[in-house]
């Protein structure tokens, strides 16, 4: 078996990053989704990425032609008789993360981990529907994978202690910073940021302080790069409302109930920058505060 085989599952934004830097840390990635046109669209990104970095000296042309031609894509499983370690980074769904999980252990060798890259989901419960918990973590990349240097890694109370060992090695040949997290409701950046953010929807639902003011404050009085509000609206209020629903009803504690305005914006089909409308309208050139 070859111990250079990485597999990605999902070709959404986080699937086609983690492909981008196995691809350039040197490893062969067998790349799969279900949605042909996702899979050609990820790759001309991956390309694209290179290429930029070829543009710019930080690759040499023929390096990045070399880690392009590592890169493999189908639709089916077969591509991952050979991996050692197989990132699933699919959409948010549990059922759908189980069918994934079905289809993946039988073809995938006995020794090979099994990395989730979910946000929300439970870590143990995911491991529990593989033929392998012991085998099986949490790998939380970071939004954009190529950019963020964070993995949060997460133990599920299965998971062996050489199974972490390995993907700690994987994380740092990525050029990636690991961090242990424990299995709890959105793990460590997310049960911190999101909370954060909430709290800033708060902060503008109760009129303590508008949009602008909210955001320049917490710009320039934190030195956070961007303010909590221009933050959800990249990261999609949905997402976060989501991310406030997992706290919320995984640790029954009230202080992580969402913000009534962020249901509503939800609601409105308002949800950042991918609507053109969130707590900022987009549809100009310079984005406008709605409240
Ligand atoms: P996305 O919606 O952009 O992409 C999901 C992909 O999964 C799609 O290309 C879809 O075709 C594919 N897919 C659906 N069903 C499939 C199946 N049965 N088999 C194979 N592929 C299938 O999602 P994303 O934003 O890239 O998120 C992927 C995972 O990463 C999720 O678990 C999410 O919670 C997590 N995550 C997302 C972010 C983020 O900021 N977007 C950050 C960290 C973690």
């Amino acid at each position: 078996m070859g111990r250079n085989n990485v597999g990605v599952i999902g070709a959404g934004q986080m699937g086609t990053g983690i492909v981008e830097v196995c691809a350039e840390a040197g490893f062969d990635v067998y790349f799969m989704d279900i949605d042909a046109d996702k899979l050609a669209q990820a790759l001309s990104i991956v390309h694209d990425n290179l290429a930029k970095k070829v543009e710019k000296g930080k690759l040499s042309a023929q390096y990045a032609e070399a880690a392009r031609a590592r890169i493999t894509t189908g639709a089916d499983y077969d591509g991952f008789r050979d991996a050692h370690i197989v990132i699933e980074a699919a959409v948010e769904d549990e059922a759908v993360k189980k069918s994934i999980l079905k289809s993946l252990c039988p073809v995938l060798p006995k020794d090979a981990i099994i990395g989730t890259n979910t946000s929300t989901l439970s870590i143990t419960r995911l491991a529990a529907m593989s033929d392998r918990p012991g085998r099986f973590l949490g790998t939380h990349f970071m939004n954009p994978v190529p950019k963020m240097e964070l993995v949060e890694l997460i133990r599920g109370i299965a998971t062996d202690e050489d199974t972490y060992r390995e993907l700690h090695d994987f994380a740092t040949h990525l050029g990636k910073i690991p961090i242990s997290a424990e299995d709890f409701p959105a793990f460590v950046v997310n049960r911190i940021l999101m909370p954060m953010i909430n709290e800033a929807i708060y902060t503008l639902y109760e009129g303590v302080g508008s949009v602008e003011s909210i955001d320049t404050a917490m710009r320039l009085g934190t030195h956070h790069p961007m303010g909590p509000l221009e933050l959800a609206d990249f990261i999609g209020l949905d997402t976060c409302l989501g991310v406030m629903h997992t706290l919320h009803d995984g640790l029954s504690d009230s202080k992580y109930r969402p913000c009534p305005l962020l249901v509503k914006y939800v609601e409105a089909g308002w949800l950042g920058r991918k609507t053109d409308r969130g707590f900022y309208d987009y549809s100009t050139d310079k984005p406008i505060p709605t409240r």
